[in-house]
């Protein structure tokens, strides 16, 4: 028994999120918590929307709400939406809520007090008729690197690169079009990284033994080049807001912090929530003083993610001397690219979860995501290959072999599992190879390897087909009843263990298989032991036969969702 604390990124709040999302953090996150659930853990899976921050106030505006408004709606769709795909947490929080403030605000006045913390004059962009500072994506203009007209403050979305607001040529407000634009004069807070520079890289050493390779290039790509001071004040309204002593910082009463200083740290925000929500303890989980040595801490987000994971969070943690946990496990994803581009929120490109929950049940997805998963390098979602992974992955291999032995037992063993008979040789090498599989597929979730823990669950799950097809009960039962019987229960037993294994990936349609042969709820992890898994259900015990598992995807409907969603070959 070991405990851990899994985080996914934190999904931005300005809209429901895309399959992209979906496949590069909060999915693989729930597969693993559920994993370790069922190895009998204590896990604590945490997620949380990111509300801060101007694309927030600019989808808001663009809404027509105010922007408290527009996130109390969108936390509400994204949980839902997260919790019909299935998403576990154990809760799932709000970057605004109270605890966030807190700690925000503590970890600011910690870092000064340990002199990591300077005020700065900077120059920035200042709408005379807006009467207010422009950060970030407030204003657009011409990129200075490629010409692009329509560059935003952060970053050119042409060009890739990332911006300041001064950098752009011929800047206009994004709130009112205004073109009288002033560059002024205002303060920001820095956290002083360059001081922290040889703290993190010893941590990052010591830590990234357990790193993908991925993470670590990310990681210390960063730390080659040097890190510089991070400025986490902004001049908005909306945040948290800048505190000196538990008053508003002089100078500072019309500014926040900025969004990527708050939103890690609603990681401890989430848990301070969830404790405050179920009385359980959070210390538990996050101070190495109070309990939280032993627990391995998962994070899981996008390649972009990393960079902010593996050194800004943790100079704000290790900044403050104190005894906070850090990431153990940093597992990071490539790029699901959508038809020759990226899945785009803001563009509202590609295929999004509420969208993806109307066309097919969760499983459909969980399964093709987890199993074509953007590990190794970006992977490109194509429509044939979602159709093919569930026709024949999940319709062929694993639901038809269901549907088939538990209707065979209806008709010809009275519904119930057969009693008698010994096993022969062919259930002993299959319960050799299933025995070997059954290591390979723990090993492969114990790393979060997901396209081979996907691969080793499948290879289970033809090792039943191969079996019964040369065991053919259906023609035993005829001459040897006695022997179909040994099969048959062989079989159900292999209908037992698939919900078992399946569930992490497919966890709906896992209990239905489960339930099918008596097995109900969440089922234990199995061991490395074919024969005794094989061996498990009681001979005379009922079983049921469930309604079709998984609908095969026709063409018609490949080519319609091609034209509804704009995914076509070539397109
Ligand atoms: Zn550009």
């Amino acid at each position: 028994m070991a405990r851990f604390l899994i985080t996914s990124a934190l999904p931005y709040i300005n809209g429901i999120k895309h399959l992209g999302n979906l496949a590069g953090s909060m999915l693989p996150a729930d597969v693993h918590a559920r994993f370790r659930r069922a190895q009998g853990h204590e896990v604590l899976y945490i997620c949380a929307t990111d509300e801060h921050g101007t694309p927030a106030e600019l989808a808001a505006a663009e809404a027509g709400q105010d922007v408290r408004a527009y996130c109390d709606e969108q936390h509400v769709i994204q949980k839902q939406a997260g919790e019909q795909f299935g998403l576990s947490w154990d809760w799932f929080g709000r970057s605004s809520n109270p605890p966030n403030h807190r700690l925000t605000q503590h970890f600011c006045e910690v870092l000064e007090t340990n002199g990591l913390i300077e005020e700065r004059v900077d120059q920035m962009v200042y709408s005379v008729d807006d009467r207010r500072f422009l950060p970030d994506r407030y204003v657009q203009g011409i990129c200075p690197h490629c010409q692009f007209p329509q560059a935003r403050g952060d970053q050119c979305d042409n060009c890739g690169r990332l911006l300041d607001p001064t950098d752009l040529i011929e800047p206009y407000s994004t709130v009112s079009g205004s073109r009288n634009i002033e560059i002024r004069d205002t303060r920001h807070l820095y956290v002083l990284q360059t001081k922290l520079q040889d703290r993190i890289r010893a941590w990052v050493d010591a830590k990234s033994a357990n790193w993908p390779n991925l993470t670590k290039g990310i990681a210390y790509k960063y730390l080659d080049e040097g890190l510089i001071d991070r400025g986490i004040t902004r001049d908005l309204s909306w945040g948290i807001p800048v505190t000196r002593d538990g008053f508003p910082r002089p100078g500072f009463e019309d500014k926040v912090f900025y969004v990527w200083f708050d939103a890690p740290i609603e990681y401890i925000g989430a848990t301070v929530e969830w404790s405050e929500a179920t009385g359980g303890d959070w210390k538990r989980w996050w101070r190495l003083d109070e309990g939280a040595e032993d627990v391995r801490y998962v994070q899981v987000m996008g390649k972009d993610n990393v960079a902010f994971h593996t050194v800004t969070f943790p100079s704000t943690i290790l900044g403050s001397g104190e005894p906070w946990k850090t990431v153990d496990d940093l597992k990071a994803f490539n790029w699901l690219n959508w038809y020759g581009g990226k899945f785009s929120t803001s563009n509202k490109r590609g295929v999004f979860m509420d969208q993806a929950l109307e066309l097919l049940p969760p499983d459909y997805w969980r399964w093709y995501l987890t199993a074509y998963a953007p590990e190794g390098s970006d992977t490109a979602f194509t429509w044939e290959q979602f159709q093919s992974a569930v026709n024949v992955d999940l319709a062929n291999v694993l639901g038809n072999f269901v549907n088939r032995i538990l209707k065979f037992t209806e008709s010809r063993f009275e519904g119930k599992v057969p009693v008698g008979g010994q096993p022969g040789e062919l259930e002993r090498k299959l319960y050799a190879d299933v025995s070997e599989a059954l290591a390979e597929a723990t090993a492969m979730f114990d790393a979060m390897e997901y396209r081979k823990s996907a691969q080793a669950i499948r290879r289970i799950w033809v090792l039943g087909n191969e079996y019964l097809t040369e065991a053919a009960p259906w023609t035993a039962f005829k001459t040897d009843p006695e022997r179909a019987g040994v099969i048959v229960r062989t079989g159900l037993n292999l209908v037992g263990l698939f919900a078992a294994i399946s569930q992490p990936i497919i966890p709906f349609a896992a209990q239905k298989i489960g339930a099918a042969v008596g097995l109900e709820g969440d089922l234990p992890w199995p061991s490395a032991d074919g024969e005794a898994e094989l061996n498990r259900l009681t001979p005379g015990a009922p079983i049921s036969v469930p309604e079709v598992l998984f609908a095969k995807i026709d063409d018609d409907r490949v080519a319609e969702w091609a034209e509804r969603f704009g995914g076509a070959e070539g397109a």
